[in-house]
């Protein structure tokens, strides 16, 4: 299968191509130029999670890799679960915050890092990436011990939380982290210098493995099959004619997966986007008009996105037809119902952090007491403790993923925001 550019669509790349060029000409997204579909859903669902994964990935990137290759990819990128926890009885968490860095880009990111490892032979390849947090760590991890790849993740120094910093800067080996003396818009700023920078992109191959490469969504269908299989599993058939799921969306790379699932003939009703203040799209949504706004710091701050990446591929979808208009709606949450639903979920016995929150209140709102209703639990509670705790008023402990990275040393190598050092540093290491 092609994947084709949305703005310039005569630009065809495989899928081996998608992935090694991340951005087609002019900024444009790739997407896939057929949708696979499957009559026999059932069958499907009853498979265990890897074996469905193949199946599901199997025709978009089959131009490079055998079944056997992609087996061997998907086995050692999927060796955590994706979990359903029911809430009450209409309602249910995914839970995808079980991967090595605790957050559900591992899934997207662990899948890229084979799949670029597979595609990249001999060549060096190096991923310059800026990061607040939790990308950062999920990259560091799912490239870390890769041969051929170097990964450079700059982040802005002493704006980030301790642990956070502790989870990507202590790994070494093939993983360098630059702490920027500036903030997060100067390291994309720096970033960005890098890719225009030809001679500097030629030379040590640079890649940004950033969450608009398609790889990164292709992982993200499967652990919607693997909630639906799972849901199927407990309930019977009469599951699969009800189930809406609630997308806690910042970049919304996560809802177009979801809304590929669909596409492919996966039973889901519908879907919400659920988003804090920055709310563009739910604003889209119902007036017509794109008109973001400055974006504001949340809690929730993963979705702190007022222009996101991903939409074209969402606005392609549901204009061309390829899912029906009216199966996304969009609902904004403020950062008092946020925590207010914290507490609500705690006292169902649920201990929740503010992505999830959002997509739950979200449900609360939208959907019917008919449907059931499923929220994508993002991120482990542990990875906001400060503001969970104080939400709460009760401590919570930390996963061993944490607790392991605290005590480690960091190895960062301090910078100023200067794109000529960057420069030097990058050519020099190579
Ligand atoms: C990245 C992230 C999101 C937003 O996902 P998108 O695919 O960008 O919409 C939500 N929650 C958490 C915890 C994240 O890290």
């Amino acid at each position: 299968m092609k994947f084709y550019n949305l703005k310039e669509n005569e630009e065809q790349v495989s899928f081996s191509g998608a992935v090694k060029q991340g951005l087609g000409r002019n900024q444009g997204l790739f997407f896939p130029e057929t949708i696979p579909q499957f009559e026999n859903i059932e069958k499907l669902l009853a498979l265990p999670m890897v074996e469905r994964s193949v199946e599901v990935l199997h025709s978009f990137v089959s131009e490079d890799l055998t079944k056997a290759q992609l087996t061997e990819i998907v086995t050692d990128a999927f060796n955590f679960p994706a979990q359903i926890q029911p809430i009450n009885e209409k309602r249910a968490i995914l839970e995808l915050f079980h991967g090595p860095t605790l957050a559900f880009k591992d899934f997207g990111a662990r899948f890229m890092a084979r799949c670029l490892q597979a595609f990249s032979g001999d060549k060096m390849v190096t991923i310059l990436t800026a990061t607040s947090g939790d990308t950062g760590a999920a990259v560091a991890h799912a490239f870390h011990g890769i041969e051929n790849i170097r990964v450079v993740i700059m982040y802005p120094k002493g704006k980030i939380s301790l642990l956070q910093e502790k989870m990507f800067t202590t790994l070494g080996g093939n993983i360098e982290t630059i702490a920027i003396d500036g903030d997060f818009d100067d390291c994309q700023a720096l970033v960005k210098q890098s890719f225009d920078d030809q001679e500097l992109k030629d030379t040590i191959g640079l890649n940004s493995a950033n969450s608009i490469n398609i790889s990164r969504l292709l992982a993200q269908i499967c652990y919607y099959f693997e909630a639906v299989a799972q849901l199927y599993r407990q309930q019977g058939k009469a599951a699969l004619d009800n189930i809406v799921f609630s997308v806690p969306s910042g970049n919304f790379g996560n809802l177009t997966a979801g809304l590929f699932a669909k596409a492919m003939g996966l039973p889901i009703k519908r879907f919400i986007a659920a988003t804090n203040a920055n709310d563009t799209v739910p604003r889209y949504l119902q007036t017509g008009e794109w008109s973001p706004n400055q974006t504001v710091a949340t809690m929730s701050n993963a979705m702190d996105v007022s222009n996101p990446n991903n939409w074209p591929r969402v606005e392609h979808m549901l204009k061309s037809g390829i899912v029906d208009k009216d199966c996304v709606s969009s609902v904004s949450i403020d950062e008092e119902q946020t925590q207010m639903t914290m507490i609500a979920l705690a006292k169902l016995g649920y201990i929740s952090e503010p992505h999830a929150a959002v997509a739950y209140k979200a449900l609360q709102y939208n959907a019917s007491d008919e449907e059931f209703g499923v929220f994508l639990g993002t991120a482990h509670p542990a990875k906001f403790k400060e503001v969970v705790e104080s939400t709460l008023g009760q401590p919570i402990g930390l996963p061993k993923e944490l607790a392991e990275c605290a005590t480690e040393t960091i190895l960062s190598v301090d910078q100023n925001n200067d794109f000529t050092v960057l420069r030097k540093y990058l050519l020099e290491k190579a």
